[in-house]
């Protein structure tokens, strides 16, 4: 909970254990009931305004009243890959649903395994579900949970391809992000001491509120995700867009948020240390000295950016027997990777980069920054906020 100045006015968190896919829908109602019956009654009650993220392709169908009728499918959830054939039929070689984990990929699926009328569910992302727990309203998505189910944030709608999929009248009318979508509902005002007035609005995805929570807002400003993953974000003037590196940008107001993922990351430094060993070796590397190993750490064959090559081989090799200059080498190559995927961005036409903020386990790894800052060229930033929670908040604070 922020106030109109940006400060942090409540904070609360719920940690989720692990969790079967039938009971989730209900984990996630009782964790948002929860986390806003965390913050404090009296200031409970001045809340104007929620928005809520969530994870990107996270997406269910629920009947009219809003209860779910089937398990969500996670974001990570493969099963679309049965539908990619009759899909590349129908959408441009280059658009972002053309994965199988794509919300479009999952409705079709859906649609597909889903016995009865179609015309009586709802398609909601996660974000969409949990908004209509408060508000009370189906059938509302916004333009950053929708774009991997097709729609277009440029022209503002739902490209007429689409058309020609078998698709049930439930598509979500988008709306931009932190629009106002409605009150809370009676019902939910009084059971979570909310103010009636309090209005609930259209949300995002959590990387996207992440991005914004850093700090970065300017053209030329990145986010770089140092978790399992490498994942970059930049924020341009223009949208860039090359389904080949799996590069897609998102749009932030008059600005677009483009990104792309590489496989290498943290969890490959996993497999060969201790987070505590990372830090004490980590001490002892000297990082204005560029090592001249050069890796591709991956933990299985294949990459899509920078290097999109499914068939990539893990380059691990020659493996010196001193843990420091081991490590050292893993550091400074994916520090190369990540430099060579924003050259790759600007020259997909990017704006070009001018500072980078850092977010995820890697972050606080104070020789790695210096190698990066070596290797980038650009200043390197802690990150404001490290809960995307706060990102979303600007939304409705300081709409986009
Ligand atoms: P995710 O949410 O993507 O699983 P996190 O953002 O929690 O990942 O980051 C975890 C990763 O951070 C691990 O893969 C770990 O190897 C890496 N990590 C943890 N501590 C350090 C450190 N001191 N230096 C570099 N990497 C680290």
């Amino acid at each position: 909970m922020i106030d109109a100045t940006g400060a942090v006015q409540a904070e609360a968190q719920w940690a989720f254990a692990a969790t079967p896919l039938a009971e989730l829908t209900a984990i996630w109602q009782s964790t948002l009931y929860r986390l806003i019956e965390q913050i404090p009654a009296s200031i409970r009650q001045d809340i104007t305004r929620i928005a809520i993220d969530g994870t990107s392709a996270t997406v269910l169908l629920c009947d009219r009243q809003g209860t779910p009728i089937t398990e969500p499918l996670l974001y990570n959830d493969g099963r679309g890959i049965a539908m990619m054939e009759q899909l590349k039929q129908i959408a441009p070689a280059n658009s972002v649903v053309l994965s199988a984990t794509s919300s479009l990929a999952k409705l079709l699926w859906l649609i597909h395994h889903t016995p009865g009328t179609l015309e009586n569910y709802y398609f909601l992302h996660q974000a969409d579900w949990l908004a209509f727990l408060l508000h009370g309203k189906l059938g509302i998505s916004d333009y950053h949970n929708a774009l991997k189910l097709g729609y277009d944030p440029e022209k503002l709608e739902y490209p007429s391809w689409m058309k020609q999929l078998p698709l049930p009248p439930i598509l979500p009318k988008v709306l931009a992000p932190g629009t106002p979508v409605g009150d809370v509902t009676p019902e939910i005002a009084s059971r979570l001491g909310l103010h009636p007035d309090c209005q609930v609005c259209t949300g995002t995805t959590d990387s996207i509120a992440a991005f914004l929570a850093s700090g970065a807002k300017h053209p030329g400003e990145a986010l770089t995700s140092l978790g399992s993953t490498l994942v970059l974000k930049l924020l341009s003037h223009t949208r860039v867009e090359n389904a080949d590196y799996g590069i897609y940008s998102h749009r932030l107001g008059n600005l677009w948020l483009t990104g792309g993922a590489s496989n290498t990351g943290g969890a490959v430094l996993r497999q060969f240390f201790s987070d505590r060993e990372l830090e004490e070796l980590s001490h002892q590397i000297n990082p204005e000295q560029e090592s001249p190993l050069d890796y591709y750490p991956l933990l299985k064959r294949g990459d899509r950016f920078p290097i999109n090559d499914p068939d990539l081989s893990p380059k691990l090799e020659p493996q010196p027997a001193n843990p420091v200059e081991f490590l050292h080498g893993l550091l400074e190559s994916i520090a190369r990777i990540e430099a060579r995927g924003y050259q790759l961005l600007q020259q997909l036409g990017a704006t070009p980069l001018t500072c980078v903020y850092t977010a995820g386990g890697g972050a606080k790894n104070t020789t790695w920054t210096a190698i990066r800052q070596r290797q980038l060229q650009v200043a390197i930033q802690p990150p404001r906020h490290i809960e995307a929670a706060y990102g979303t908040a600007l939304f409705v604070r300081n709409r986009f």
